[in-house]
């Protein structure tokens, strides 16, 4: 069975500016980004896409003021717990019964809850994004290694594209992190078919699809070949008859959050 249950889940978010998300913009406007995460269901596969924020780097001063210091990026999260307990209490499934989790980078606000499943679920990423971000250089450039640097982790690495569940196939779209990837989740002809094409963070806006705007935030690559990965990315969608979602989009993500829990919450 494909997927048969796709629940958008919210996170947090994330105040910055627009530039963050589309390359040359001057507007000098600031927006309220949601922190996106998925919950989708395939026969008995539970899966995740993506984590949230690590808490503990918000709650602790030090930690804080080291890896949220930046006063232009403000992280707020729903409430006093953890955002993803909370969440998934919401769906009706406990972490506990998530069969694996896959990241579509490792920027702290899609990898900060890798703690919660480290050691009792398969983690799917790109070999290039753990490469990464056990480097060095990803400090600087928002991946935190404290959120995954654990020998208890089950790491699948993937190298391209990967069909990591029924009805879930990774596509790698490296430019905004050098092992970034983006989700398509076909739903089973049972529940009405099509689907959805999670970009993440290879476009975090709608503009940045219908205007294909280049993306502002990215490690080793041009603004150009950000473009060719929505390009790519549209036309991926069109061909399967998937709609392509934006990663971090004020107004799509609890837009489309608002519909899916109308039809499967
Ligand atoms: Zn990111």
């Amino acid at each position: 069975m494909l997927a048969h249950r796709v629940l958008p889940l919210t996170l947090g978010w994330v105040e910055l500016p627009r530039s963050v998300s589309v390359e040359g913009d001057r507007s000098g406007a600031r927006l309220c980004e949601p922190i996106p995460a998925v919950l989708v269901e395939a026969g008995d596969e539970v899966v995740l896409l993506d984590t949230g924020v690590n808490t503990a780097l918000l709650a602790d001063a030090a930690l804080r003021r080291r890896f949220h210091g930046d006063p232009g990026v403000v992280v707020s999260l729903p409430g006093a717990g953890e955002p993803l307990e909370a969440a998934m209490a919401g769906t009706g499934r406990s972490l506990g019964e998530v069969t694996a989790v896959a990241v579509s980078h490792l920027h702290y606000d899609h990898a900060g809850g890798l703690r919660h499943v480290a050691g009792r679920v398969p983690v799917h990423a790109q070999a290039a994004e753990v490469a990464f971000g056990l480097g060095s250089e990803a400090e600087a450039h928002g991946i935190y290694r404290i959120d995954f640097d654990d020998p208890a982790i089950d790491w699948r690495l993937a190298e391209g594209d990967v069909e990591i569940a029924p009805g879930i196939v990774a596509l790698a779209t490296p430019g905004h992190t050098p092992g970034h990837q983006s989700f398509a989740v076909t739903l089973d002809p049972a529940v009405g078919g099509g689907g959805f094409l999670f970009a993440f963070d290879a476009a975090d806006l709608t503009a940045n699809l219908d205007g294909e705007l280049a993306i502002g935030e990215r490690i080793g690559c041009s603004a150009k070949e950000t473009v060719d990965q929505i390009v790519r990315l549209k036309a991926a969608a069109a061909a399967s008859g998937l709609r392509l979602v934006p990663g971090h989009d004020p107004e799509v993500w609890p837009a489309l959050a608002d519909e899916l829990w109308g039809r499967f919450g």
